[in-house]
């Protein structure tokens, strides 16, 4: 022990990272809205770098960019008369290999669909940075990056720079893969989490919780009756027929605690409620027999495969039908947004009516 601890000045209430801090939900906002966002929006933010680059003034356009403190699935930086949409994610998840996908699918799925729900729908290239363990089987690493081109052939990309590093044994997990994704977009094409309106139709690409689902039963052990599988996949092709089809108010991808995070998102963020009713949300049968035995809501467990939308009423029935020929088959529209209990999303279950709220606490941890 050295002499010199200042002992006496240590922090009473010294902070640490909790598991919480990483499931998605108000804990980790907590996080970025004191630790990071603060350090990083003056430069980071699209608003700010316009004025510290040329000195062109953005704030009178129109079509606002977005930045670092909207914290929404990436960044719009205008760049000439169009946009660069600018987006990251690590993943970690566990197993590696899972029914439906892998780490290799999930990395390039994620970001691509990060990208499509800011309307960016044409990805022109992502980036793969690789942290890998010592000891790793070099079949599994083969397996994952195979993935990942099919996974990024699918989705009309490729993966065009990179970076690996390796450490040592339980030094980090098997593969843990960072993918960050770059798209042009016209100015006005960006669909920010905050745009959606009263009166506008809340429509789902498909069933909800099947990614959280199977992961976490395929950890327990349980295999249920074989049908579980992530719904892991590119959703830019859905999203590029639905914006075709009519006017996407905001869009996310439900991914980390659910619809039910993505709809507390976007109706925190747009100052508007949003009315739901259970009865139409769809839902896989053996997703929801093992969402009950495990004690998990399908609702607010992560989907990698799937995307929230608003829409403008009137387009509501041509979008809805424009994803479903798109390969959407259970899409659905589930509720609307309201005037009413402004930053709150209501679910009418039929026998009454309760708030849908975020997950909090962390049930799923590596679960993208
Ligand atoms: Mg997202």
């Amino acid at each position: 022990m050295s002499d010199d601890t200042p002992t006496e000045t240590e922090p009473a209430d010294e902070a640490f990272i909790s598991l919480a801090h990483g499931a998605g939900g108000g804990a980790m906002r907590s996080l970025l809205d004191e630790l990071v966002v603060p350090r990083f929006a003056e430069n980071g933010d699209g608003a700010q770098s316009a004025e510290n680059g040329d000195g062109a003034d953005l704030s009178s356009d129109t079509s606002s960019p977005v930045g670092l403190p909207q914290l929404d699935d990436g960044a719009v930086h205008p760049v000439g008369d169009g946009a660069i949409v600018f987006t990251t994610d690590s993943h970690v998840v566990k197993p590696r290999f899972f029914p439906g996908g892998d780490i290799g699918r999930l990395a390039v799925a994620g970001t691509v669909n990060d990208l499509a729900v800011m309307g960016a729908t044409e990805p022109t290239a992502l980036s793969c940075s690789l942290i890998l363990e010592e000891g790793t089987s070099q079949a599994d690493i083969e397996q994952v990056l195979t993935s990942m081109a099919e996974t990024a052939a699918e989705a009309g990309t490729s993966i065009s720079t990179g970076d690996t590093k390796v450490m040592g044994n339980g030094e980090v997990d098997g593969i843990v893969i960072n993918t960050a994704g770059v798209a042009f977009i016209e100015r006005d094409q960006a669909v920010p989490d905050a745009g959606l309106e009263p009166g506008d139709a809340v429509i789902v690409s498909g069933t909800m919780g099947d990614h959280g689902i199977a992961l976490l039963s395929a950890r327990e052990g349980f295999d249920f009756t074989g049908d579980l599988a992530s719904d892991v996949a590119p959703v830019n092709g859905i999203v590029t027929a639905a914006m075709a089809a009519g006017t996407v108010t905001a869009m996310k991808d439900p991914t980390r605690g659910g619809l039910a995070n993505a709809l507390n998102e976007m109706a925190e963020k747009g100052e508007v409620g949003i009315e739901l009713d259970e009865a139409s949300i769809p839902i896989a049968a053996p997703t929801a027999s093992a969402g009950e035995v495990l004690g998990i809501d399908p609702l607010a467990v992560a989907n990698e495969g799937k995307v929230v939308l608003t829409v403008e009423q009137a387009d509501a029935e041509p979008v809805l039908q424009a994803i479903r020929d798109a390969g959407a088959d259970d899409a659905a529209i589930v509720g609307a947004v309201t005037a009413d209990h402004t930053g709150r999303v209501v679910v009418d279950t039929g026998f009454g009516r309760r708030y849908l709220t975020e997950p909090e606490g962390e049930a799923l941890p590596r679960i993208c």
